[in-house]
């Protein structure tokens, strides 16, 4: 009335497997106020992971209010809410009463391992392999050769769907009588944000359950088929930058319009601003994933590189390949643990104390090794040990080890996409350590920058959600800074 209108602000949460963060941002991406609350893992039986629901529910919505009480802002300065999530985590719950049959298995959980090994040593898979082969010499098309190689894994969806439908009679009456919903992270998000109206999930989390057709663009049939997994539960897939609908208003007090749902990765990417083909970005957090951005065309691997969707943003697709290293964080906690240091940023100075790691080296697989050895019974191992060998050689040795596997997955990008590298960036947690990031600029032979600001993945579902109210997203970005530069190898490889 008086002329005077108030700025408003977007809100977005990263639902990661430690954390649950939330943020405010401003229209130049500064953070005015932020909140975080410690993710509750379950460990229910060996090898099994899970997460409860209703408190991963009621820890967004505290974040949310937490950073908006941080920033001093009002919640009704809130135009948008964009929402990253962990992938291939997923819970099934009631389409009506909204009651989950059962916690969030995680994407680290194993009960699935031996139904895994089962249907990739069955018949239908080598049948299916078989054919695919053929296709592949009549056709010469790649796609053909890389399907012939697909095997399942316990970090899909699909098996551990497979294997909630075999052993809940409670799930498998609900498909019967069409009131089962599934959903990952974002999906049951959405269902509680809009009070049961919503059943969505958008291109970028769908392509990562493994259960989506990501060169067709729709849930698989012929794998739902395959496997047996009913294609009525599944969500709608949606745009990543979308009008998901507002918040019910009983829950913020009043309604927020949610306009970016993302999986982590690819919002990290798109918070990189790696928006062109042929930019890589580096997350290395529990464990790292690498992607380049492959244009409008999803890449098709046949050393293990995942095409997946980056993100859709009106009538555009953007693909990424993806490969990742189950074991960063995770070693280096695994060494925390073994009292090897105290605290994690001790192990740069511990490494640099030496001159190398006197000969011993380190394999980081406790979760097997990922592309492009794809060897899931690979054991973690220390080799080399000497009655010389310090705790110092063995931290070296480990944070070598993330540096090695970087170099492996960013050789076999350049060997199988033949797309010419632009810019690599790098985030997560691990990319503070600076040994780690030097390393790993000597043996890639490139310059790696380094963001000042490490949330990326909540920053890339901010980008998106504000260029869904008419926000510019690149003119929001802030540069990223270039805190690490080439420096030429003196290890002897
Ligand atoms: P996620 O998002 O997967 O939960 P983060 O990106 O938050 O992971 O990174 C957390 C990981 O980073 C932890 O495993 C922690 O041990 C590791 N980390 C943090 N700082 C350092 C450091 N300076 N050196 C080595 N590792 C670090």
């Amino acid at each position: 009335r008086n002329g005077f209108k108030r700025e408003s602000y977007i809100l977005s949460v990263d639902v990661g497997t430690t954390y649950v963060r939330c943020h405010v941002y401003d229209k130049n991406a500064n953070i005015k106020g932020s909140c975080s609350k410690k993710v509750t893992l379950f460990y229910p039986q060996p090898g099994w992971v899970e997460m409860d629901p209703e408190e991963l529910w009621q820890g967004f919505v505290a974040v949310v209010k937490g950073a908006v009480h941080d920033s001093g802002l009002q919640m009704g300065q809130m135009e948008a809410l964009g929402i990253s999530t962990q992938r291939g985590t997923f819970s099934t719950w009631d389409r009506k009463t909204g009651t989950p049959f059962h916690n969030f298995i995680s994407w680290q959980d194993l009960r699935a391992a031996e139904l895994v090994g089962a249907w990739n040593r069955s018949c239908t898979m080598k049948a299916i392999h078989g054919v695919m082969k053929f296709l592949h010499v009549l056709t010469r098309r790649k796609r053909f050769q890389a399907a012939s190689l697909v095997v399942f894994s316990t970090q899909h969806v699909t098996m551990r769907l497979a294997w909630i439908l075999q052993h809940c009679a409670e799930v498998r009456r609900a498909v019967r009588e069409g009131t089962c919903c599934f959903g990952t992270i974002d999906t049951w998000l959405l269902y509680k944000l809009s009070k049961g109206a919503v059943h969505a999930t958008d291109y970028s989390n769908a392509s990562t359950t493994g259960i989506f057709d990501s060169y067709q663009m729709c849930w698989s049939e012929f794998l739902c088929q395959v496997v047996s997994l009913p294609l009525s539960i599944f969500p709608t897939v949606e745009n990543t930058g979308h009008n998901y609908g507002s918040s019910d208003a009983s829950i913020f007090g009043v309604p927020i319009p949610i306009m970016s749902v993302m999986a982590d990765q690819q919002a990290a990417m798109f918070g990189e601003c790696c928006f062109d083909t042929g930019d890589v970005k580096i997350t290395m957090g529990t464990g790292t994933f690498m992607d380049i951005n492959t244009g409008n065309k999803p890449h098709t691997s046949v050393a293990g590189l995942y095409p997946l969707v980056g993100w859709k943003i009106g009538p555009e697709v953007v693909y990424l390949a993806e490969g990742n290293a189950a074991d960063t964080g995770t070693a280096i906690k695994w060494a925390q643990k073994l009292d090897l240091f105290s605290d994690v940023q001790e192990t740069e100075a511990m490494a640099s104390s030496v001159k190398d790691s006197d000969g011993v080296c380190f394999v980081p697989s406790f979760s097997g090794l990922q592309a492009p050895l794809n060897d899931p019974k690979a054991c973690a191992s220390f080799m080399g040990l000497k009655p010389s060998t310090t705790k110092s050689h063995l931290v070296r040795a480990i944070l070598e080890s993330v540096a090695f596997r970087n170099k492996q997955l960013y050789d076999i990008m350049l060997r199988e996409t033949h797309i010419p590298i632009t810019r690599i960036r790098a985030d997560g947690g691990v990319c503070t350590n600076d040994f780690i990031m030097q390393l790993t600029a000597d043996l890639l032979g490139k310059k790696i920058d380094r963001p000042s600001h490490f949330d990326m993945s909540s920053l890339g579902a901010a980008f998106v959600a504000g260029l869904a109210v008419g926000r510019c997203a690149c003119a929001l970005a802030p540069p990223a800074a270039p805190l690490i530069k080439h420096t030429s190898s003196t290890l002897p490889l």
